[in-house]
């Protein structure tokens, strides 16, 4: 979605750093009246007020601004370099090399291939973790080369989520050249597998028993600067595979065909699919991919297709995944009643992907300061629900928020995806500010 940022966001940053603070009240009491419930309570919103006029991070956030062409390059570079899903470890070479250059006190990378920087806070008491994701869904082979008309930047996974890594290095670069000391430790990763089969194994490895589990979570990933994600949109997805003899479409006639009876499952699946989507929570599916065959005069040996199943409400995806189920038993038995001779069918469900929903209470801080945040910027949050990297938190009860990458884009997941560079700077100053708001600032580094 394209955002339209206020100008007068950038002239704030401006006004503080010369000092005006009743000015900038001023300016922020001006803005015009959020009519959607969802403001945030008097405390965060004066605590986000506090921050701006807080010299050490009113610099913070001109630098912010200032590093934008730096910022532009790294994503040029950084999109250039191929991370298909399974495949992130060259681009997390470099990204680990930007973490270093932009302040981390130490960078490694786990065991799941998560490269983590560690800015250590005065108390470090608390852990927050604040991150993009490295994978695009983009296979191996896909040209990536970048190629730019005007501010227009055109490439595919520009946007989805290398541009979110390179808010999560502007903000550590900003903070680090402004001496900003927070009181908790924050983590600046570059996740690996958020993507489609990825099924969130970065989140899910940090987050396992005996895992680093920062205590808030934070992600870059999405576009407009207003849509703040709150609540995880669960899914489930299969890769559904029906196997039988196979042989000539002549000679074998007859013979149990694959291809048949996955036809007939899917339109079973549908029949049901169609009523459960209709009405109640907002479900969805989704018949994704299909192969299998060798040639026209053959009867498969093998068809198999990929599908996915998606729910706000666990129990609406447990259903659709129920009928999802039965129908692909359907649709094999009643193939395998038409078959006049050979082995019969077997069909293998392979559940390849499984990410948990979930919803945060509104009143959680760190809701509360991304509401705050993004206030302060002059733009309406709005909490929303997505499947992103928070789902894993989040279906915990751990707090998480994801927030977007800024500018204007479009196309994600698709060849000719392109990202605009408008006032891009604004969607890290809000996520540095969210991000100082939840660790504390513990005051400049002398
Ligand atoms: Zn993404």
């Amino acid at each position: 979605m394209p955002i339209t940022p206020r100008p007068s966001a950038s002239a704030l940053v401006r006004l503080i750093t010369s000092g005006s603070s009743a000015l900038v009240i001023a300016v922020l009491s001006c803005a015009p009246a959020v009519v959607s419930a969802q403001v945030a309570a008097a405390e965060y919103t004066e605590e986000a007020q506090a921050l701006l006029v807080n010299p050490a991070v009113a610099s913070a956030l001109q630098l912010a601004e200032d590093h934008d062409d730096w910022a532009l390059e790294r994503l040029i570079e950084l999109t250039e370099i191929p991370a298909p899903p399974f495949m992130e470890s060259l681009r997390g070479e470099r990204f680990a090399e930007l973490l270093l250059e932009a302040g981390a006190d130490s960078v490694w990378t786990d065991a799941e291939g998560n490269v983590i920087g560690l800015r250590r806070g005065r108390t470090g008491d608390r852990t927050i973790g604040f991150g993009g994701h490295l994978d695009t869904v983009f296979p191996e082979g896909t040209d990536v080369t970048v190629r730019q008309v005007g501010d227009t930047i055109f490439a595919p996974g520009v946007g989805d989520d290398t541009r979110g890594l390179v808010v999560v290095l502007s903000v550590l670069r900003a903070l680090k050249e402004a001496a900003v000391e927070t009181v908790d430790d924050v983590l600046f990763v570059g996740v690996v597998g958020e993507e489609g089969l990825g099924d969130l194994r970065g989140m899910k490895y940090l987050y396992r028993d005996g895992g680093l589990q920062p205590d808030v979570w934070i992600e870059i990933d999405g576009g407009g600067l207003g849509r703040l994600v709150s609540m995880g949109l669960g899914s489930v997805r299969y890769r559904v595979t029906f196997a039988g003899p196979g042989g000539h479409s002549w000679g074998a006639f007859g013979t149990a065909n694959p291809a048949h009876a996955m036809s007939r499952a899917v339109r079973y699946f549908q029949d049901v699919a169609e009523e459960l989507t209709r009405s109640g929570p907002k479900t969805s599916y989704n018949v994704g991919r299909i192969g299998g065959g060798t040639s026209v005069n053959s009867v498969p040996f093998e068809s198999w297709m990929e599908v996915d199943m998606r729910s706000e409400s666990p129990a609406s995806l447990s259903r659709i995944e129920d009928a999802f189920l039965t129908a692909m038993d359907r649709g094999t038995l009643e193939e395998n009643d038409l078959r006049r001779e050979g082995e019969a069918l077997e069909v293998i469900k392979d559940r390849i992907g499984d990410r948990p929903s979930g919803e945060l209470d509104p009143s959680l801080p760190v809701i509360q300061r991304a509401l705050a945040t993004t206030a302060a910027f002059g733009i309406e949050g709005t909490l929303a629900r997505s499947s992103t990297d928070s789902n894993v938190p989040i279906a915990l009860g751990i707090p998480a928020i994801t927030l977007g990458r800024g500018g204007d884009g479009s196309n994600g997941h698709a060849p000719n995806e392109f990202w605009v560079n408008r006032e891009a700077y604004l969607a890290v100053q809000r996520a540095l500010l969210l991000v100082v708001a939840e660790a504390g600032f513990a005051g400049p580094i002398s």
